[in-house]
């Protein structure tokens, strides 16, 4: 079945429930429309809340099904959806581009991960096994008694993701929910959401039973308080902002949630460190994709005594940075929408004003926002503390590592942190008082390698991501107790 509808002009794409593509009963649609063209990519379904009910109705009767199909089974369906990915990368990498800006070489990247993350997911869960425990073994415990501890599913999951990485984040939460037995309703961002409809259409395609999953689209602000706090739902998966995080977790009821949220990751470079190389991986961390990562390096604490030097080398490798149209390949594209656009700029305008000095970079037209590095930012800079997502770091100079400490852990996010030294020691010194989820030694923040485990803290998140941490926080342990007689 086709999941579009013709038009003159822009392509209405509809939604997807119990196996089929529908139009919604609402009969209202959203435009998409790409950032950095400005014209209408496609049409959404806004969909209505009993199509919601519906959704997680279908959700609950599959999954009743596939809970008991085998693991061989459910690989299958799993495998069939990768290599359905990978046929269709060109296609894909074309929607996310115009979608969301990403130059299509990332795009292309992100949907051929993807299939990687998928493929590993399967490998993961067929090698995850429970574990018997004897009675015994504790005080006064009877050796008749045999504990079979096994994870079984949890029901029906509520994947919510981000704009960012539209396929990535949609199928690092569906793949491992699948495999683990579950049923999963899908609510891509809007802005992502024709992305997200193609990764359903390869879904689609591998045959997967009916109803297993849906694909909601809708702005968050309508359906998400909804989706969220529907009784069907057994677990919530979301990567997103802090503030729509946290009002998510406020609303969702006595279930488990893993949450992916904002960060505000630091580049801690010392006065030993190989500047060259710290601003190779720091101009890497900061810009690629005009910095619209969580994993971005957000600002960066330097050493005094080299500060001169890095904003040197930094300035030269900013100024080399391609500034333009995704479709020409930039690192710097234009920004999701007006209002990030605008967000980034009342940073940078609020930085000056205090005090900073532009080094280089404070442009902007329309959307995009040129790459900028501003220097001697202080701690009454919002610049300092506020997660921008987008083309701007700010350069706070300090006078020693417990400093560095210091500030880096003065924010209120905690997602990853970056440090630059040739002293293995100073960098575990410093490490161990990091408070983030994960610390890079002499490399970029990021997110992969994707079965690493991956984990925000602080106001960064909840729970943990990396592929086995997934497929473990989408089931729970079951006790079954023999008593031998
Ligand atoms: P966002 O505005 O928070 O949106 C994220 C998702 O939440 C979207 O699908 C959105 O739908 C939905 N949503 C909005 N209101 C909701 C509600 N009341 N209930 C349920 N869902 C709701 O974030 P974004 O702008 O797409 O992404 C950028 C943010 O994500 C950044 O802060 C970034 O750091 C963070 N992020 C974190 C990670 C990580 O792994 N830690 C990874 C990537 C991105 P609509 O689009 O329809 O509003």
């Amino acid at each position: 079945m086709s999941t579009v509808l013709t038009s003159t002009k822009a392509t209405t794409y509809k939604f997807y429930i119990k196996g089929e593509w529908r139009e919604s009963k609402s009969s209202q649609t959203i435009d998409i429309y790409s950032p950095y063209s400005h014209e209408v990519v496609g049409k959404v379904q806004a969909i209505t809340r009993e199509e919601v009910d519906e959704a997680i109705h279908f959700a609950h009767e599959a999954q009743k099904v596939w809970k008991d199909i085998s693991l061989q089974e459910r690989a299958k369906y799993l495998y069939a959806w990768a290599n359905e990915l990978v046929d269709m990368q060109e296609e894909i990498a074309e929607i996310i581009m115009k979608e969301v800006g990403k130059s299509r070489s990332d795009a292309q990247k992100e949907v051929i991960r993807t299939a990687e993350f998928i493929r590993y997911t399967v490998e993961e869960a067929l090698h995850m096994h429970g574990e018997s425990m004897r009675g015994d073994s504790f005080p006064g415990g009877a050796a008749s008694k045999l504990a079979i501890v096994q994870r079984v599913p949890l029901g029906v999951v509520l994947a919510v993701a981000p704009f960012n990485y539209p396929v990535n984040l949609a199928a690092a939460k569906v793949a491992p929910a699948l495999m683990t037995g579950n049923a999963v309703i899908f609510k891509p961002a809007t802005q992502g959401s024709i992305s997200g409809v193609k990764m359903i259409e390869a879904l689609d395609k591998s045959g997967l039973p009916k109803g297993l999953i849906s694909l909601v689209t809708g702005r968050g602000s309508i359906i998400g308080d909804y989706l969220v706090e529907h009784d069907g739902i057994n677990m919530i998966s979301f990567t997103g902002g802090t503030n729509t995080g946290v009002h998510l977790a406020t609303k969702a009821k006595m279930i488990p949630l893993v949450l992916e949220l904002g960060g505000k990751d630091p580049g801690i470079v010392c006065d030993d460190a190989d500047l060259k190389e710290a601003a190779v991986q720091i101009i890497s961390g900061a810009f690629s994709y005009s910095g619209q990562r969580c994993t971005a390096i957000k600002r960066v604490l330097v050493h005094e005594n080299v500060a001169d030097e890095l904003v040197k080398i930094l300035k030269a490798e900013v100024e080399k940075l391609s500034v333009g149209s995704p479709e020409h390949e930039s690192t710097i594209v234009p920004l999701i929408d007006k209002a990030s656009a605008d967000f980034v700029e009342g940073l940078i305008d609020d930085a000056i004003q205090k005090g900073a000095t532009v080094v280089t970079g404070n442009k902007r037209e329309r959307n995009l926002i040129y790459p900028t590095l501003l220097d001697h930012v202080t701690g009454n800079m919002d610049v300092a503390w506020e997660e921008p997502f987008g083309p701007v770091v700010p350069i706070i100079r300090v006078k020693s590592d417990e400093e560095a400490i210091q500030v880096a852990n003065k924010s209120e996010f905690g997602l990853q942190a970056s440090i630059f030294t040739k002293d293995i020691n100073r960098a575990f010194a410093i490490a161990n008082k990091i408070e983030t989820g994960s610390v890079q030694i002499n490399g970029r923040t990021e997110r992969g390698p994707d079965h690493f485990p991956f984990i925000g803290v602080k106001k960064s998140g909840m729970g943990a991501q990396g592929i086995r941490k997934s497929l473990e926080s989408m089931t729970r342990e079951k006790v079954t107790v023999l008593n031998i007689q």
